[in-house]
C-alpha cells in the first residue's frame, strides 16, 4: 500500500515515524528518538509509548505530537494510521517494549503495510522468530532489528580486513560482554528495566543471555561472518529468587572449526557496557572494544600493533558511510544507533521508490539475524540444562 509513484518526493522528505514503547522513564526508547532524528531525515509523528495510556499521552505531549496521533493502545495506533491518506501516516514503526510484545506489534504492523524497526531479542522464542521471518517475507516489507553494535565504523572495519583475508583463516574468537548492574536484586525495588527482564513471561528463556549475550552472538556474526555449528553453555542466577540466568559462560564451535568463548554477565562488579571482541587468525588478528570504540588494533606476529582510527580516509566504504565527524572528535553509542536508522530507512526508501537499495544500504540487521539470535538462546539454555553439555545447534 505504501509504494507507489512518489519516487521524486520519497528521495526529498522526512520518513514519518511512529514509536511503539518508550513512554516515561523508559530506557531505550529515548535513545531511538535521538539517534532517528540526528540525520534530519526522519520525524517522529505518532505513538503508543506507554502500556499507561495516560503515560503515553504524556510522552506524546512532551514530544510536540498532535494528540490525534497519540495512540491508548498498539492496535489502536495500527487502525487509525491505517487509515490515514498516503501523505499523512507514518512509513515506519519503531518497536521499543519489552520483549514480549515485539511479535505481536511487529506482526500488526508489517500485515498492515508498514516497515518495522524492532529491538532485541526479536521475540520470545524460536517458533515467533519463524513466524516473523514468514511475515516478512510475504508482506515484503524492510525489518530491522536493532543490534546497534554493528553500526560502529571500526566495527564494519573490522568485518572488512576479515573478509579481505587481512586475518587469514579464523581460528578462534573471543567475545565478552559483562554488566554489574543486576549484582543485587534491584527487581525486587521495582526498578522498572530490572522488573520485566528478570521475568520469564515478559523477558523470554534467556536472562542476561538474551538481553546482551545475543548481541556478542551477533557481533561475533557479523565480523567474521561464521555460524555456531554446536556449543556448550553453562547458565547461572547468582541472584537468589532470580528465575532467569545472570551470568553466561558458553563455548563454541564454528562451521570453519574455529573456537569460540562468549561470556556475559550482569553480576560482574565493576563493569559497565564491556562489550570487546578479540579475533585471532592464522595471518592476523582484531581487538575492539565498545567502551573504545574510535580504535580498532590489528595484529600480525613478530610485528607492531597496527591501530585503525574512526574518521581517516583508508577505511572502508561502509566504515566512512558510518562516521559523520573528523577523527579524534570521538563518536560513540548514539551515532552507532543512528547508522543502523540510517541504513534501514535508507532501504526503506529505496523500496517505496521502487529501486533497488545498494550493498550499503542493506547493511543492518534483519529478520534472520533475529531468528539466530533466538536459536542461539534456545540452544544455550537446552545445553545449560542437559549433562552432555555439547548441543548441535538448532537449525
Ligand atoms: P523499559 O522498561 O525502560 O521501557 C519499556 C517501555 O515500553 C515502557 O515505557 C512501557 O510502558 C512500554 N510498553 C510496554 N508494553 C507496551 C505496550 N504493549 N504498548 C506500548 N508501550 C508498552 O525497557 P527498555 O530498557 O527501554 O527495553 C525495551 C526493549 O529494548 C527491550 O526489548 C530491550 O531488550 C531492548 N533494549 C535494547 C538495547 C540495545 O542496546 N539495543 C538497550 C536496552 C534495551
Amino acid at each position: 500500500m505504501i509504494e507507489g509513484s512518489k519516487t521524486e518526493s520519497i528521495m526529498n522528505r522526512k520518513l514519518r515515524m511512529g514509536m511503539v514503547g518508550g513512554g516515561p522513564g523508559a530506557f531505550i526508547g529515548e535513545v531511538h528518538r535521538k539517534a532517528a532524528r540526528m540525520d534530519g531525515m526522519i520525524e517522529l509523528v505518532a505513538g503508543a509509548f506507554d502500556i499507561d495510556p495516560q503515560k503515553s499521552r504524556e510522552m506524546g505531549h512532551q514530544q510536540n505530537l498532535n494528540p490525534d496521533r497519540v495512540y491508548d493502545t498498539f492496535q489502536d495506533m495500527v487502525e487509525k494510521e491505517k487509515a490515514l491518506s498516503e501523505n499523512e501516516r507514518i512509513d515506519f514503526v519503531s518497536i521499543t517494549t519489552p520483549n514480549n510484545w515485539h511479535f505481536p506489534i511487529a506482526k500488526a504492523f508489517l500485515e498492515a503495510g508498514f516497515h518495522v524497526i524492532c529491538e532485541k531479542p526479536m521475540t520470545m522464542d524460536v517458533k515467533e522468530a519463524r513466524a516473523l521471518k514468514e511475515i516478512v517475507k510475504k508482506t515484503g516489507r524492510v525489518f530491522s532489528l536493532q543490534h546497534n553494535y554493528t553500526g560502529y565504523p571500526m566495527v564494519k572495519q573490522a568485518r572488512d580486513m576479515v573478509k579481505n583475508g587481512m586475518l587469514g583463516k579464523v581460528q578462534k574468537i573471543v567475545v565478552e560482554y559483562p554488566q554489574d548492574w543486576l549484582l543485587t536484586r534491584i527487581e525486587a525495588t521495582g526498578q522498572m528495566q530490572a522488573a520485566w527482564r528478570t521475568d520469564p513471561k515478559q523477558a523470554g528463556a534467556g536472562g542476561c543471555l538474551g538481553d546482551i549475550g545475543t548481541h556478542a552472538e551477533n557481533l561475533a556474526h557479523y565480523i567474521t561472518g561464521l555460524e555456531i555449528e554446536e556449543l556448550c553453555a553453562d547458565l547461572t542466577s547468582f541472584v537468589e529468587g532470580r528465575p532467569l540466568d545472570d551470568d553466561v559462560n558458553i563455548l563454541l564451535h564454528y562451521n570453519n572449526g574455529a573456537r569460540g568463548v562468549l561470556h556475559s554477565s550482569q553480576i560482574s562488579t565493576g563493569q559497565e557496557n564491556n562489550l570487546n571482541i578479540r579475533v585471532w587468525g592464522t595471518e592476523g588478528a582484531l581487538q575492539w572494544f565498545q567502551e573504545n570504540p574510535n580504535y580498532l588494533y590489528y595484529f600480525q606476529q613478530g610485528k607492531p600493533v597496527q591501530i585503525y582510527r574512526r574518521g581517516n580516509d583508508y577505511l572502508c566504504d561502509a566504515a566512512k558511510r558510518a562516521t559523520r565527524i573528523p577523527p579524534g572528535h570521538p563518536e560513540a553509542f548514539l551515532e552507532a544507533f543512528s547508522n543502523i536508522y540510517k541504513n534501514a530507512t535508507d532501504t526503506m526508501r529505496a523500496k517505496i521508490a521502487g529501486k533497488e537499495p545498494s550493498e550499503l544500504e542493506l547493511d543492518f540487521p534483519t529478520v534472520d539475524d533475529g531468528l539466530e539470535g533466538m536459536l542461539f538462546i534456545e540452544t544455550a539454555v537446552a545445553s545449560s540444562k542437559s549433562d552432555k553439555k555439547w548441543t548441535k545447534m538448532l537449525k
